[in-house]
């Protein structure tokens, strides 16, 4: 197994991430490049605003009571963008939230907290627990995923949202994997689509697999309402784009969160057992789990994640980084494993 130079990254394990000649990885050759002097981020901000208020005429014109969509968890992300888009750009954005079932007490209250922080409205679409058991065992058993239906719900019912509110924009965050792996370069400003939802953050199911799977004995319409995507007609007469924050601002996750938690009350963990990072996730209940399996499959977890983002920023050596890999992701059973498979 070859391991990237610089960050923790192992190679050919996950499609997107690719190695170059010096052994260094794509995505600390995007990070790389984000950190160059010469990019202008005056003028992607200038963009940005741009593009904001040419959506905010938009709204006017329309009548419409809100400015954009910002898709939320409740997470520190959620507070960023909040954060960027109602206080610098004073825009009115609609909230939209999937939740999933499986939560945290500390991710609801940081729900809560940005709810009322920052003063906007919530569109919470709740599916039920004995549909998020069924939904999560049979991914599971289907690709090995048991949180398949937090994406499907996060990345389509805002969609489905935009649609029958007749809300154009969506402010996304940073584009995940894209980030870490360095699958886009930075001047490609990549926005929201439907191909990356579903090849990567839903393992290529779209919920009309799920219903004609000859596996599937249980799983209805019904229980996949929340994930079906809307048609092209639909998506073009609306004129829908989904942009992501991380293409306009310099995207630093540590000095976001510290001042998220002094300005805005944001709540961290006090421990976790796969990683150091306690400002990540912090909404889910089996993310110990999920970075179990994720381990098991890939034979890296989150914690080489985080180690990756921490080297890259030059917080920690990679010997450090190492260090932290060895502590955290050694094949410990995660203590609410056994929770999960009693839920099931
Ligand atoms: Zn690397």
């Amino acid at each position: 197994m070859r391991y990237c130079l610089r960050c923790c990254y192992p190679e050919n394990t996950r499609p997107g991430i690719i190695f170059d000649d010096s052994g260094i990885c794509s995505g600390c050759r995007t990070f790389e490049q984000r950190q160059k002097e010469d990019i202008d981020w005056q003028a992607r901000e200038h963009e940005f605003r741009e593009i904001m208020e040419s959506y905010k005429k938009q709204a006017r014109k329309n009548d419409s009571p809100y400015d954009c969509i910002i898709p939320v968890s409740g997470g520190k992300d959620s507070h960023y963008q909040a954060h960027i888009i109602t206080q610098v750009y004073k825009m009115k954005p609609l909230f939209v939230t999937y939740n999933h079932s499986y939560n945290t007490k500390i991710g609801m209250r940081n729900l809560s907290n940005l709810v009322e922080k920052f003063g906007c409205d919530l569109l919470r679409y709740t599916t039920n627990p004995k549909t998020a058991r069924k939904l999560s065992r049979f991914m599971l058993e289907k690709v090995g995923d048991m949180t398949w239906h937090y994406h499907a719900g996060i990345m389509t019912f805002p969609i489905q949202t935009a649609v029958r509110y007749k809300i154009p924009l969506i402010v996304w965050g940073e584009h995940g994997i894209g980030y870490l792996f360095g699958m886009h370069n930075l001047d490609d400003k990549v926005e929201f689509t439907k191909k990356h939802r579903q090849e990567h953050l839903m393992r290529g199911f779209e919920p009309e697999d799920i219903l004609n799977d000859p596996e599937n004995k249980d799983i209805t319409k019904t229980d996949l309402a929340p994930f079906f995507y809307p048609s092209d007609d639909e998506i073009n007469s609306l004129g829908m784009r989904g942009i992501y924050l991380a293409n306009y601002y310099p995207w630093n996750q540590d000095e976001n969160t510290k001042m998220l938690i002094e300005r805005y009350g944001f709540e961290t963990l006090q421990n976790r057992e796969t990683t150091f990072n306690l400002y990540g996730k912090v909404e889910d209940f089996f993310q110990d789990t999920h970075n179990y399996l994720k381990y098991l499959k890939f034979g890296y977890g989150r914690c080489t994640d985080h180690t990756s983002v921490e080297i890259r920023h030059q917080r920690m050596s990679r010997e450090e980084g190492i260090n932290m890999i060895e502590k955290y992701e050694q094949l410990v059973r995660p203590s609410n494993l056994d929770t999960f498979l009693i839920l099931q």
